[in-house]
């Protein structure tokens, strides 16, 4: 049996030093915003080269909290892809903003900059970049329509921790890059948790506000916040994996090379540019027939996912909020696999998986 993703395995070459930081929180009595999560605010800020990191509950916070604090018009149009995870949509809404859909490139499955311009209308104030499965948006076409249009950028870069374009880390493009440590994700907590990086000192200064009720010193209220704060035990064993996560992120990287020389040409693989540092939160594949070839590896060990099974203007929850034809959109959703590619996965397993595959076509023309 392959399993998609094994916490416990992903996690278990940093079990003792996971032990020992919460060991460290539980003793210290201290639980939420502390020394812990100031310590992973400056280190995640150190490894991204940014300025200031607010550590929040998890990334759906960090969005809708920075979207709030960019103060745009109540209702101001925010440009998006048709084919994000529905959470980028949510905050949008969530922050009394409308998400007007872009579509995808089809190749990378990010927002297509060359259709930007058709999505613009006078209402358009931001552009909410998602940097689907670890690969880099292409910032430098999305900064330079933004700078024109005098647009602000929001990252979302929950699946995206240390992505480069042109060396250049993601979540750094924008106003603000928005994370989320929940446990899946490249750089996992063990539990639900969040960030917003930003350079502006400004902005910064009220998230930290607001994911504090609005107040930043006890009882003393600035804003009308939320509660959307980092606990300790999240952050000390996020301070573990981050010291980990670029040789997490070599080995998934490694792991993809193995994937691109192995797997069949007729499968429709990740692309690679010399520029973009891709990080592989998920290897997403293309397929015609992805639901045979799905099943077809339940059946012999593989667990495989899909990326998402419903794009978002067909979720019932966006009746009344997202409308049209997206067509990219859905055919990426009914074409794409994601092939396991995690921390606990070893170069045997894919290589067993880039078998089974091939066979798979054999018995198709058997
Ligand atoms: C996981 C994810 C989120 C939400 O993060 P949570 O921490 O689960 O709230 C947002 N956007 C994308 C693209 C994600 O993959």
């Amino acid at each position: 049996m392959i399993e998609y993703e094994n916490l416990a395995r992903s996690n278990q070459a940093y079990i003792a030093e996971l032990e020992d930081a919460a060991t460290r929180v539980i003793r210290s009595g201290w639980y939420v915003l502390g020394q812990e999560v100031s310590a992973f605010e400056a280190e995640f800020a150190h490894y991204l080269g940014v300025k200031h990191c607010i550590g929040v509950a998890n990334g759906l916070d960090a969005l809708i909290l920075s979207f709030e604090a960019l103060d745009m018009p109540k209702g101001s149009d925010v440009l998006v892809a048709s084919n994000t995870y529905i959470a980028t949509i949510l905050a949008i809404v969530r922050a009394g903003l409308r998400p007007v859909l872009v579509e995808p490139e089809i190749e990378t499955f990010n927002i297509d900059p060359a259709k930007l311009g058709t999505a613009i209308t006078a209402n358009t104030r931001a552009i909410c970049v998602t940097h689907l499965f670890g690969k880099s948006c292409r910032m430098d076409a999305i900064r330079a329509f933004a700078i024109e249009r005098g647009l602000k950028i929001v990252e979302d870069c929950a699946q995206s921790h240390g992505a480069k374009l042109a060396g250049q880390m993601t979540g750094t493009f924008g106003e603000a890059g928005c994370f989320s440590f929940y446990p899946t994700k490249n750089l996992g907590a063990a539990g639900d948790a969040g960030a917003i990086v930003t350079n502006d000192d400004t902005l910064a200064d009220r998230l930290r506000h607001t994911r504090n009720y609005g107040s930043k010193q006890k009882y003393v209220n600035e804003y009308v916040g939320i509660n959307s704060r980092l606990d300790e035990m999240q952050a000390a064993l996020l301070r573990v994996k981050l010291r980990h996560l670029d040789a997490m992120t070599q080995h998934k990287r490694a792991l993809a090379d193995t994937y691109l020389s192995l797997l069949p040409t007729w499968l429709t693989l990740p692309r690679r540019l010399a520029d973009e540092y891709d990080v592989f939160h998920i290897f997403g594949v293309r397929y015609s027939r992805r639901d045979q070839l799905r099943q077809w590896l339940l059946e012999r060990g593989i667990k495989t996912e899909v990326h998402y099974p419903i794009a978002p203007h067909r979720q019932k929850a966006m009746v009344g909020i997202l409308s049209g034809d997206w067509p990219i959109a859905d055919q990426l959703h009914s074409t794409e696999l994601s092939l396991p590619i995690s921390v606990g996965h070893t170069f045997e397993e894919i290589q067993d998986i880039c078998n089974t595959i091939h066979e798979f076509k054999h018995q198709l023309y058997a």
